[in-house]
């Protein structure tokens, strides 16, 4: 029987060494859902480069709506802001299956 997933057991993994911010999973939730421009599933926040310890950083962030995600997810669980994401950056799925991604990268991971 297929497991149902709920906003509280999915999660997003965004690398950030590995996100250029370039908009395409953002444009991919669009593209597979065709909501509105009055709504926002899925934001990439681009930020500018910043000093940490005297070394040059620049990570940019996702911000999913994750309720959305795990429906999304439960239907088709390799969507396009995942598979299409040229940098490889971003995982969405089961959090228990998306925390074990976790290992030695860099990353942040959205939970409902
Ligand atoms: S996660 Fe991937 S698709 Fe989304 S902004 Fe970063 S590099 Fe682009
Ligand atoms: S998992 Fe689905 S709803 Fe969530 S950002 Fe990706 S395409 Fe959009």
């Amino acid at each position: 029987m297929k497991k149902k997933l709920n906003a509280g057991g999915v999660a997003m993994l965004v690398d950030l060494d590995a996100c250029t911010g370039c908009y395409g999973c953002e444009a991919a939730c669009r593209e597979t859902h065709r909501y509105g421009y009055e709504e926002d599933w899925m934001r990439v926040i681009r930020r500018d480069p910043f000093y940490v310890d005297g070394k040059l950083r620049q990570y940019h962030l996702v911000a999913p709506v994750l309720d959305k995600c795990a429906a999304c997810v439960e239907n088709d669980p390799a969507p396009l802001c995942m598979t299409g994401c040229p940098a490889a950056a971003l995982i969405v799925g089961r959090f228990e299956d998306v925390v074990k991604q976790a290992a030695s990268r860099h990353c942040a991971i959205f939970t409902a």
